[in-house]
Formats: C-alpha cells, structure tokens, sequence
C-alpha cells in the first residue's frame, strides 16, 4: 500500500500547475514588426557598391524599416540612356524598380551616391519636398553631393512604416525626376 506515493504525485501535479498553468500578468506585448524590403542590386552594374552604401545610409537611420539584399523585392538597375538620373517606380512600396541612367547622373551634377539614396526615398514612401535644390534634404535634388537624409526626411520614413501600411503611390513623373535632381543648388546664408 502506498498512499503516501499518491499524495506525492498529486501535490507535484498541483504545484506544476500553480507554477506553469496560470496566466503571466507581466506578458511581454509583441515586438513592433520591423519591415525588410528586399533589393537586387545584381543588375546595377558599377553602381552596386553605392546601392549597398545608400541602403547602409537608411538602415542605419531608422528601425521600422529594413533594406536587405535578396529577390523578390526592389530590382536596381542602371542602364546608359534615359529620361532622368534615377526612377523609381513607386513611392512606399516594397515591390518595384529602381533605375539609373548613366548619362543623365552625369549630366545633372548631382553626387551619384546622393541619386542613388533619394530613389529610395521614394521607395521608403517620401515625395520631394517645396525646397528643391536644399543640400541638406536628399529628396530635394539638386547638385548637391550630401548623401545623407536630415532629421525630418528620417523620421517621415521612420513614420510610414511603424504604423498601419498605406497603400503604395505611383512614382514620380520623368520630368520632376530630371529637374528636381538636375535642379542648381540652394545657396544657404
Ligand atoms: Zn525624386
């Protein structure tokens, strides 16, 4: 006869449930989703390296977004001739095309790594600004040669992809591309 055994076990199987079976008050909330656009920047010939540069720029600035290499995503091209520097094909999207053409980048002035972060601006959901030709906003244009976004441009993007996901807008139109990035550069006093 072993009641004493029993008892045991029952008490275990009592203190297991009060150690494992009730609810947690302190339940960690689920952490805030970080969303990765992806981009192949396979196709963008001697631009690659500032195509990496320009997602580094980004990602180092906000954290509701990531820019990640890989498929199915943002495909980046360059390619000789075409209607303005850089085009992206959608602004805040997470699928489309980037492209940049050779003789236009040359022509406008502009930084080339400085092209190629405000393209994906516009794919980080951002428009161009009133002021164009102002060096210290990336997505105003102009030649200019600061590649990096200012405080505002950061948090608009930090912004767009926290929150509920609104629906991608068409890109640019060429002509906007080309005189916004080949605009003179506001002459700060
Ligand atoms: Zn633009």
């Amino acid at each position: 006869m072993s009641p004493p055994r029993f008892i045991v076990a029952m008490l275990a199987g009592v203190a297991a449930l009060v150690l494992t079976g009730a609810p947690s008050a302190s339940a960690v909330s689920p952490p805030v989703a970080v969303r990765t656009i992806y981009y192949d920047s396979s196709r963008a010939a001697e631009l690659s390296s500032l195509v990496d540069q320009a997602a580094d720029i980004w990602n180092t600035r906000v954290t509701s977004v990531k820019l990640e290499k890989g498929q199915a995503g943002i495909s980046v091209s360059t390619a000789q001739n075409g209607p303005a520097p850089g085009m992206a094909s959608c602004v805040g999207c997470t699928r489309g095309q980037i492209t940049f053409y050779r003789n236009q980048i040359q022509q406008s002035g502009a930084g080339p790594l400085r092209v190629v972060v405000h393209e994906f601006g516009h794919i980080l959901s951002l428009e161009h600004p009133p002021d164009i030709g102002n060096c210290d906003k990336v997505m105003a244009g102009g030649r200019c040669d600061n590649p990096y976004p200012n405080a505002d441009e950061v948090a608009a993007v930090q912004r767009f992809w926290s929150g509920v996901l609104r629906p991608a807008r068409p890109a640019p139109r060429h002509a906007d591309e080309r005189s916004t990035l080949g605009a003179p550069a506001l002459v700060s006093r």
